[in-house]
């Protein structure tokens, strides 16, 4: 998504948003990996990281992938998502779960963020199909395109969870899948229930800039076994006979190599560790920067247990004195790299002309937010630097 430098890579003194850490087994599992000859997409390792990613999110089924984003592809594809259906996602989102159902040949519905935690508006998606669509011989239909809606996916953007809970209901109400993109919020819980393991399906990420990374990877988990064997199926060529290779469907080659699942393995083990580490780093954040005037601080519902991904800030632009750009500007002649929240979904050009519902908010956190240094590594007089640059110490 940015650039993510590696750590040896960065120019001395330079901040990064958002790195690896890599300190565990990785070299040990690797070297396993290349020193057995069990280097692609078979091996312990891929069992295992499967194995370890679901115990951890708490299904009963993982399905590692190349990326998340084809982990989205596949989670859409066995949830049912047709083409010219419509599925209902997040506007303010990394663009990758939109891509995802254009490559599912659907259509994306765009819902606005909730202006109190930046998540998908789950007012506002009620709205859309309560008063927008019509629900017809058990199918539920966009009045203005007629078309099926199928699903809705919300992301759980920058680790702090969606409010599942009226989504839920909805999907039951309508017969909708709902697919959560947890892609970066591994670790982060809706009330106590980790996220990814409150939909029908979960997408993980292990990108180089996420919680935890093999260098590119993604997970699909599930606990409906249907949905995981298909998916299986699914990411390795829908091969039906192994010997002959019958295929019956076209299939995808989306498996992950057993020397990434290795190093996947050893990142599990210092997830939860990862993850103390950064919300002690955003109660640092809030700790210095809640005087500052002109700032907005990230919240955290009372059902949820926030990541802490990226610590994300919002700037007024009149009663800070600055915009969130010119913040930017001054934070990176600094050697800090900071970043704002993506274009909306229903901005980019790469969707125009997709429905939007009244997307206002997500407009605003657009122009306002901006992502601070999150790395597990951040050192606390790095932080320090980062804080006085911008309470303008
Ligand atoms: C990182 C990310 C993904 C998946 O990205 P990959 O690089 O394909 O693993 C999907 N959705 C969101 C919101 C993300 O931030």
């Amino acid at each position: 998504m940015s650039i993510a430098f590696e750590p040896g890579a960065a120019p001395a003194g330079f901040i990064p948003l958002s790195v690896p850490e890599i300190r565990g087994n990785e070299w040990k599992y690797v070297k396993e990996c290349l020193d057995t000859g069990w280097v692609s997409s078979g091996g312990s390792f891929v069992e295992r990281f499967e194995r370890d990613a679901a115990g951890y999110v708490g299904t009963k089924h993982a399905v590692a992938c190349v990326n998340g984003t084809s982990a989205l592809h596949i989670a859409l594809l066995v949830a049912g998502v047709l083409p010219d259906d419509e599925v209902v996602v997040s506007s303010l989102t990394f663009i990758a779960p939109v891509n995802a159902v254009r490559y599912a040949r659907a259509w994306p519905v765009f819902m606005d963020s909730e202006p109190a935690y930046w998540q998908m508006d789950v007012g506002k998606a009620a709205d859309f199909l309560e008063k927008e669509c019509l629900w017809k011989d058990g199918e539920l239909r966009n009045k203005v395109t007629r078309r099926r809606v199928a699903a809705i996916l919300p992301v759980h953007v920058l680790g702090h969870p969606v409010d599942m809970d009226p989504l839920i209901a909805l999907c039951e109400k309508f017969r909708l899948a709902l697919i959560e993109d947890a892609t970066e919020s591994l670790g982060a819980k809706y009330k106590r229930r980790p996220t990814g393991a409150v939909g029908d399906i979960g997408v993980l990420s292990f990108n180089g800039n996420k919680v935890i990374t093999t260098g590119g990877g993604g997970m699909l988990v599930t606990n409906n076994e249907t949905l995981a064997s298909k998916a299986r199926y699914l990411t390795t060529q829908a091969k039906d006979d192994p010997v002959e290779y019958v295929h019956n469907e076209i299939g995808y080659n989306y498996r992950l190599t057993n020397v990434q699942a290795a190093m996947g393995c050893a990142q599990m083990e210092m997830l939860t560790e990862y993850i103390v580490t950064k919300r002690r780093t955003a109660a640092a954040y809030d700790a210095a920067l809640s005087e500052v005037a002109g700032l907005t601080l990230p919240r955290q519902a009372a059902w949820a247990e926030s990541n802490w991904w990226l610590y994300t800030v919002l700037v007024d632009h009149a009663r800070y004195g600055e915009d969130s750009r010119g913040l930017l500007r001054r934070l990176a002649a600094a050697k800090i790299q900071t970043r704002p929240l993506w274009q909306p979904c229903h901005l980019s050009p790469a969707h125009l002309g997709c429905q939007a519902y009244h997307c206002d908010v997500a407009e605003r956190l657009n122009r306002e937010a901006l992502s601070l240094p999150s790395s597990v590594g951040l050192r606390p007089d790095e932080q320090q630097r980062v804080i006085n640059a911008i309470a303008r110490a």
